[in-house]
């Protein structure tokens, strides 16, 4: 047993081999182990960024990358690692390219890519054409010249150039396919300034009523001093027989909208009739009975307008409106007795009674006036036949009103308002038919009938248009008798 315990174990060749196996074993599998845990990759450094815009047709150098070899544990290789590149870049050919970027270590390959974007970076150029020895009105506006519109890429875009007035500069601009914009500018540099529109005459006329009216008129230069003249347009008118304010615009107006105007006041003053009648010239009497009445101050008001006298022959019929024969008087129209009662059973039941009416009528009108006046016209006129009654008592009647000094008047124009008609137009048409076939017209009317009275301006505004003069009778006027005819 001893020898047993005192037996030593001597390593033998083969023992010593295995143990150096072992150990080399171990380191290699150590350095697997660490191979696996420091997982070498490739690491790209890319020069220049990953995406790059290269502008059409410019030449394209890729920047490249580094590759470098890098261990989890070991950290990074100085050795720069080799790399492969694929891919081009056509700049001639807008569009979105791609450079891949090859390399590997420990036996795997690795990538990388960077995009190209080729793209057209410059705007097309438009030129303007400038036709030689052209000129433009306003009137006319700017009329386009040409132009042409040329990308690199695109080539003629000319048909998309949009044109933009702004006043006196016209702007172009073009967009190509990748949206970059060309623009030209073109200032008109001639006569494009706003014409000038000049009234000729005064800027408010003033004419008198007549039956024609010619205005002065306008003249127009544009900025190169052309004459626009025969473009204006003008508004408004003047009828030249109604007095009045009236207004006139000229105007000129271009394609674009541009006017220009200037405005004309015209007042048409009311025809006034002379102060002085000359006795050989055409005359109208105008003569109103039955007044005064509601309708009289109306008619003294137009009367005054024109300056026009009349004569009424009055009545005691509307003692409120007496007062009436007293303006009336004042304003230089001549008073004449008619009638107190115009009550032709009782005025031409004798004499004695149509005096004392008579008489009635005179005390009236001095109260009135302060005079008695030497006019009268019978009720009915000196022709009545309403006085048959009492036979021959117009041919007695008008012998002693004569004897006595009276000068009594018919008229020769009758303006149908005592019965022929209620009509303003037509009592009107009745005067002026009349009046116009005469040279001395006298004009029965009654002012106690609107409708008559309604007339008088438009008879007035005529005779003065036609040359007639109005005149207030007096004991030298004409009586216009009629036949007796009882
Ligand atoms: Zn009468």
């Amino acid at each position: 047993m001893r020898t047993e315990r005192n037996r030593k174990s001597i390593p033998t060749d083969h023992s010593l081999l295995t143990a150096v196996l072992s150990v080399l074993a171990v380191a290699l599998l150590a350095l697997a182990v660490l191979l696996r845990v420091d997982s070498r990759f490739v690491r790209f450094y890319m020069y220049d960024n990953a995406e790059i815009s290269v502008p059409y047709g410019e030449l394209y150098v890729d920047p490249g990358v580094r590759a470098v070899s890098v261990g989890r544990l070991t950290g990074e290789s100085p050795l720069e690692l080799p790399v492969s590149v694929s891919g081009t870049v056509n700049t001639t050919v807008p569009g979105d390219y791609t450079i891949t970027y090859r390399s590997s270590t420990m036996f795997r390959a690795y990538e990388t890519e960077r995009v190209v974007h080729v793209t057209d970076q410059t705007a097309p150029v438009i030129r303007l054409v400038q036709r030689e020895g052209y000129r433009c009105s306003w009137l006319d506006g700017y009329e386009e010249e040409g132009y042409t519109a040329e990308d690199n890429v695109d080539g003629d875009l000319s048909a998309l150039v949009q044109v933009e007035n702004r006043g006196e500069e016209w702007l172009y601009t073009v967009t190509d396919a990748a949206g970059n914009t060309g623009s030209a500018l073109r200032r008109i540099p001639y006569a494009f300034g706003r014409p000038e529109l000049r009234l000729l005459g005064e800027e408010t006329l003033s004419v008198p009523a007549s039956y024609t009216y010619e205005d002065p008129g306008a003249t127009a230069l544009d900025g190169e001093g052309r004459d626009l003249s025969q473009y204006i347009h003008c508004d408004g008118e003047v009828i030249p027989t109604v007095p009045g304010e009236y207004e006139l615009c000229y105007w000129l107006e271009n394609a674009r909208g541009d006017r220009v105007e200037a405005i004309r006041h015209v007042t048409v003053e009311p025809l006034k009739n002379p102060d002085v009648i000359d006795p050989e010239g055409k005359i109208i009497y105008l003569s109103f009975d039955d007044g005064p009445g509601p309708y009289t101050d109306r008619l003294l008001d137009i009367l005054e307008r024109y300056n026009v006298k009349a004569s009424f022959f009055v009545t005691g019929l509307e003692p409120d409106y007496a007062d009436c024969i007293g303006r009336a008087f004042r304003e230089g129209h001549s008073i004449g007795a008619h009638s107190a009662s115009h009550d032709y059973k009782a005025i031409y039941a004798n004499e004695e009674a149509f005096f004392e009416d008579l008489n009635a009528v005179q005390e009236l009108i001095h109260a009135q006036t302060g005079e008695y006046t030497a006019l009268c016209r019978f009720p009915g006129g000196s022709s009545n036949t309403v006085s048959r009654f009492n036979r021959g008592i117009m041919s007695r009647l008008t012998q002693r009103v004569e004897e006595m000094g009276l000068c009594y008047f018919d008229w020769n124009v009758s303006s149908g308002d005592a019965g022929g008609t209620t009509d303003s137009d037509q009592v009107y048409w009745n005067i002026v038919e009349g009046c116009a076939a005469q040279r001395v017209s006298l004009v029965l009317q009654h002012d106690n009938k609107d409708f008559s009275v309604d007339a008088v301006e438009k008879v007035i505004q005529w005779g003065l248009l036609n040359g007639y003069a109005f005149a207030p009778l007096d004991s030298d006027s004409p009586g216009m008798h009629h036949r007796i005819a009882n």
